[in-house]
């Protein structure tokens, strides 16, 4: 399986900016693994038009419907027409920000899926259910609700994301990733049968200096990157980390 960097922008990126994905391409016109960016929908279609196919792009977030009086909001087609092919979904800070449920996720992947787009469904516990024990079982029920059936290795990648871990600097030890990363996978297998090509990103505080050590961890095939991601030398590093 070709591993994956995806990296969030999150509500960060004017059109200065882009010279820094120039520079990532610059720096790494063939690398190891795919490298895709999710910038703000702002963004889409001037990377799009810069990247020129050397990257892949993707949104933050779509709407439910495929269109409509849905103001403020963006649909999956919107995302795919100005040149995205994949979209983060459930993102924690969507879920804690904008009261996203599970089932409102789901609801997502499937418009994200019907639009042609690779859905990145995020998952993860907050400190509190991982100090009671309860982050596989959290985990367990984000899967099960927040991924429709018609899943495929093509269709959805998974991003295990600790919220604790997003944007503090902390990560995880690289057993409780393994752990995670283990059940992650037994589950899409129960569900698909064959899950074996369904990448499964880590995401939360990589940074250049722990990116090859987490790239190691089994079943660890890529990571979901927010604030390393913004500077086309920490996010290279990050890309080269995972080519190996
Ligand atoms: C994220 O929000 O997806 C993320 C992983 O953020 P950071 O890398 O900044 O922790």
């Amino acid at each position: 399986m070709r591993r994956l960097a995806a990296g969030n922008w999150k509500m960060n990126g004017l059109r200065a900016d882009l010279a820094e994905v120039e520079a990532l391409i610059a720096a790494h016109p063939a690398p190891g693994c795919e490298v895709l960016i999710c910038p703000p929908a702002t963004l889409l279609a001037p990377m799009a038009a810069l990247a020129a196919g050397r990257l892949a792009l993707g949104g933050q977030d779509c709407h439910a419907r495929a269109a409509g009086a849905h103001t403020g909001d963006v649909s999956a087609a919107m995302l795919a027409d100005a040149g995205a092919t994949h979209v983060i979904l459930g993102h924690s800070e969507r879920r804690a920000d904008h009261g996203e449920t599970d089932a409102a996720v789901a609801a997502k992947v499937q418009a994200a899926w019907a639009a042609g787009l690779t859905a990145i469904v995020c998952v993860g516990e907050t400190e509190g259910q991982r100090d009671a024990g309860a982050t596989l079982a959290v985990i367990e029920a984000q899967m099960a609700g927040s991924i429709p059936a018609g899943a495929t290795a093509a269709n959805l990648v998974v991003a295990y994301e600790p919220v604790w871990a997003i944007g503090t600097g902390r990560t995880p030890t690289l057993a409780e990733i393994a752990e995670v990363h283990d059940r992650l996978r037994a589950l899409l297998a129960a569900r698909m049968g064959d899950a074996a090509g369904v990448r499964l990103l880590y995401g939360g505080s990589v940074k250049p200096g722990n990116a090859a050590e987490i790239f190691a961890v089994s079943n660890v095939d890529g990571a979901l990157v927010g604030g390393a991601s913004l500077k086309a030398a920490d996010f290279g590093a990050i890309v080269a980390a995972l080519a190996g």
